[in-house]
Parts: C-alpha cells; sequence; structure tokens
C-alpha cells in the first residue's frame, strides 16, 4: 500500500500531531496570576462590595474561606493538619446553611489505601490565593502523603506483560490540590482535585470522590433529589420548589457518579461509570499532573447552564430538520476522494459532514488490531480512539478539510462498546493506555482535544457531537465546554 517514502511522511505527520494534541490537552495552566500573599491583606479586602468573590484563610479559627454576595463556604483544617472538611455553606440570599456539620470532603484510593479529607492520611503543607478571569477567585489547598515504611522495595519498571505495575507496598508519595473558585456574579463554587505523583511508579487512583457532603434538613428524614443530565438537584421543601442547591458534575458523559446515602443524608459525586462499578481508574504518572473534573455547587435555582444562557442552549440542540440549510453528507456512504468529489460539486450551500469517528477505518484502513478488544452488538467494528486509528482519523479529516472546507463536523457513531446496554471501553492495553475503565476516562479526553485541534486549525467550524457519540442523551456541561452542537 505505502512506499516508504509515503510511510515517513505519515510518520512526521502523526509525531506533530501527537505533540499538538499533547499540548492541547495540558491540564495545568502556567499562567501567571497575582497572588496574594499575606493573610491581613486577604481580611482586609474582604466583601468590598457586594459582588466581590473572596476567599482566605481564618488563622484564628483554622478556617479557609471563600464566597461571593451568594454564598459562603469555610473548610476547617484540624490543627494537626491532618483533616480537611467542609463545616459549612451559607446560602446568603435565605440565611439558610445546605451544610452545617463536617463533611468527608473528597475520597479516593490509591494502592489499596482510602484517603479522604476526614482519614488523618494526608499531611496539609500550604495554601494559595489567586485571582482569576473577570474578578474571580481560586482556593488552591495542599496535601501530601510521603509514605514512611521501609519495606523493601518492590522493582515497579513496567514489563511487556505488566505495562502499568502498581505499587504493592506504600512506597510511594504524592501530592494533591484541593481547589475551590468563586465568581463574582452567580451563586456559585466549583470545585476540582489535581494529583500529582511525586513517586517514580504509576499511581492508580480509584473511587474517586470529589465532593461527599452532608446535607442538613429542618426534617432530616426529607432528603429530596432529582436528577436531570449533569446536575443532582436537593430540595429543602417536600414539593420541589423554593430554594434548592444543586451539585453539577462536569465529568463527561456516562462518566457522571453521584450518590445518595438518604441513611447518612450525605450526598458524594464523582467519576465513575455505571457498567463498571462505580469505579473508574486513572494513572498517575511521574510529573504529569492530573486534574479530575469539577464539581460546582450552586443556589437558589441558578443551574450551571445559565452560565451559558438558556436560549443559547436551546439553539444548541441540533435536529435534522435543523440542517435544512447545510448540504448534509453521511462519511460512510462515501470514501474519501468521492466525498471530496462530492463536496467540491456542491458550492454555494453550507457543508455539514457527519463523521462516525471510531467506525470510519473501514473505509481507509482496515486493522484489526487497532479494534476495540471484544465483540460488540455493533455490526461496524468499532476502531479504539487511543489506538494509532485516532491519528490515522485525524489526518483523514484533516486531508478532506484543506481540500473541501466544512462549515459542520459532527462527530457520530459509537465510540464505546455496547453489550446489555451497557458501555464499555478497551481493554487492548496494547493500544498504549491502560485497562478498560480508564480507557473511557482516556477517550473522552481524547474526543475534547479532538475538539479543542479542530477549533484551532479551523476556526470557522462548527463542531457537534451526537448523542449516540456521547454515550447519553442530555448533553452536559462538559460537553457544551467542547462542542457548539448536541445532535439528539
Ligand atoms: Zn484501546
Amino acid at each position: 500500500m505505502h512506499s516508504s517514502h509515503q510511510l515517513q511522511w505519515h510518520l512526521a505527520r502523526l509525531w506533530t500531531l501527537a505533540i499538538a494534541l499533547t499540548v492541547a490537552g495540558c491540564v495545568t495552566s502556567t499562567q501567571k496570576n497575582t497572588r496574594i500573599a499575606s493573610t491581613d491583606l486577604q481580611q482586609a479586602l474582604r466583601p468590598v462590595n457586594g459582588k466581590t468573590a473572596y476567599a482566605g484563610f481564618d488563622g484564628q479559627h483554622n478556617q479557609f474561606y471563600l464566597g461571593n454576595a451568594f454564598l459562603e463556604r469555610r473548610i476547617l483544617l484540624s490543627v494537626d493538619g491532618t483533616r480537611l472538611q467542609t463545616i459549612s455553606i451559607l446560602d446568603k440570599v435565605t440565611g439558610r446553611y445546605s451544610v452545617a456539620q463536617a463533611s468527608e470532603e473528597f475520597r479516593f484510593q490509591v494502592a489499596n489505601l482510602t484517603f479522604s479529607g476526614t482519614d488523618s492520611l494526608l499531611r496539609y503543607q500550604r495554601y494559595d490565593i489567586v485571582s482569576g478571569l473577570e474578578g474571580s477567585r481560586k482556593l488552591i489547598i495542599w496535601m501530601s502523603y510521603d509514605s514512611v515504611t521501609t519495606e523493601s522495595e518492590i522493582d515497579l519498571s513496567p514489563t511487556l506483560n505488566n505495562l502499568f505495575p502498581r505499587p504493592r507496598s506504600s512506597n510511594f508519595n504524592f501530592r494533591l490540590q484541593i481547589c475551590y473558585q468563586t465568581y463574582p456574579n452567580q451563586p456559585r463554587i466549583d470545585k476540582w482535585l489535581v494529583f500529582e505523583n511525586r513517586s517514580n511508579t504509576p499511581l492508580v487512583l480509584q473511587g474517586i470522590v470529589v465532593e461527599s457532603l452532608p446535607i442538613l434538613y429542618p426534617y432530616r428524614f426529607q432528603l429530596l433529589t432529582k436528577r436531570t443530565g449533569g446536575h443532582l438537584e436537593i430540595y429543602h421543601s417536600p414539593d420541589l420548589s423554593g430554594q434548592m442547591i444543586a451539585l453539577t458534575n462536569q465529568a463527561p458523559g456516562i462518566l457522571k457518579f453521584f450518590d445518595v446515602d438518604r441513611q447518612q443524608d450525605t450526598v458524594s459525586v464523582g467519576l465513575g461509570s455505571s457498567t463498571l462499578n462505580h469505579s473508574t481508574k486513572i494513572s498517575v504518572f511521574l510529573n504529569q499532573p492530573v486534574k479530575i473534573p469539577t464539581v460546582s455547587c450552586t443556589a437558589g435555582t441558578f443551574m450551571l447552564d445559565q452560565v451559558l444562557g438558556q436560549t443559547v442552549i436551546n439553539q444548541r440542540y441540533l435536529k435534522r430538520e435543523d440542517l435544512k440549510s447545510y448540504h448534509v453528507l453521511d462519511f460512510e456512504l462515501d470514501n474519501l476522494s468521492a466525498l471530496t468529489d462530492e463536496l467540491s460539486g456542491k458550492a454555494g450551500r453550507r457543508r455539514a459532514l457527519f463523521l462516525p469517528v471510531a467506525t470510519v477505518g473501514k473505509e481507509f484502513l482496515d486493522r484489526l488490531d487497532w479494534q476495540l478488544s471484544n465483540p460488540t452488538d455493533s455490526t461496524v467494528p468499532i476502531y479504539c480512539l487511543l489506538s494509532e486509528y485516532g491519528f490515522f482519523m485525524v489526518k483523514a479529516v484533516e486531508d478532506l478539510m484543506d481540500r473541501c472546507p466544512l462549515d459542520l463536523l459532527i462527530l457520530a457513531g459509537p465510540i464505546f462498546e455496547n453489550r446489555n446496554s451497557a458501555l464499555l471501553g478497551c481493554d487492548k492495553i496494547e493500544h498504549g493506555h491502560p485497562d478498560r475503565s480508564e480507557s473511557i476516562f482516556l477517550t473522552y479526553k481524547w474526543l475534547f482535544n479532538f475538539s479543542l485541534y479542530i477549533r484551532n486549525q479551523y476556526p470557522d467550524v462548527k463542531l457537534g457531537v451526537t448523542a449516540v457519540t456521547y454515550g447519553v442523551d442530555l448533553p452536559d456541561y462538559a460537553c457544551w465546554q467542547y462542542f457548539d452542537f448536541f445532535v439528539p
């Protein structure tokens, strides 16, 4: 098929693309922010006016605080620096506390150890207050885990049989950033975690819960909740009206995990998959910090979608009939050159392409080793976006768009295996990714990086995603951040 010259050219392109995707996918921002060093100064600057977002540390009570005109959250650090717990979330508009007892705050497992805000394994290191865009304030709290056991060192260098070895001893250490952010004009507090591996062995995180909060009500037996899309709404009154708080999980698609414990009146929100017993693994490598998707806490009837505006969101649902003004093409029906010929013959009309993003392989390449690992309900083979297939797919899209510009690119078709209505990832570790549960997290990341890459290369092209591709029937906040349209 390929001459060696062509192959070299392909490899060069792949390398460029790999770098571009890596850069686009970088999780930490290196942008320089104003740092306020003095606690006294923060105290003095606190509520300058009702719209101000603020954050700080109250040394007298050993409490961090952040808030604005609508909400204030207070987080207690134990005197010995081992426990970190939210002790109150005050809705300033109603004067009501949504949380008024100490939280578990977060939870995850590493090497069979469970870490949380209450288990005393982590040690507080320091905090930082950062001023963000448009008057937002970010509070970052660093905690770390340093193993002091002297168990014999186990060789954890990867082998062909075990590409992602896990530490069996507790000879590992890591740093955790617990980040909170508040904005001047929204009744909203965001929270996320960043893991930094400080040991030479990859660490595997499991059971990741970003928020674990006790919810206090006048009547404790009434924990009233409702789930819509990416939101968990929690109500104060039985008729589901009036004041509520909502927790929005910004984890994408099927990775959103909500748990309501009615016995203990607690809610936990994090990263999981309904098909994998709520456990999603994440490997963290040395010097490659991993950010866990944000959970936003909002009060009143404010939902995170309102940041985008409801009218905007309605316009972002795209049905087939909304595509009348487009010349619509399906990639599956054509090979690449035929499609290009067809496109160039349709000048004057806007062009939209449905691209079956993980099943187009047979059109230009047919490599069994790039397919997902197991037979599927689908009649067409699904290719793993994390394998080399992903790079060739991007190249094919680039070739097409360079020769014949599109106005709208809609990612379509399944990207995960569907068996017994459960969506499963890929467990072919020879694709260069860890096991099946982690491949789902990484595949979403791939989609988002693809979106960033296309937006950067082709700023005029609008991007859409179908419900089948995204894995859920309703779009969520993560989806809106990367795609212009959602096709139900
Ligand atoms: Zn794979």
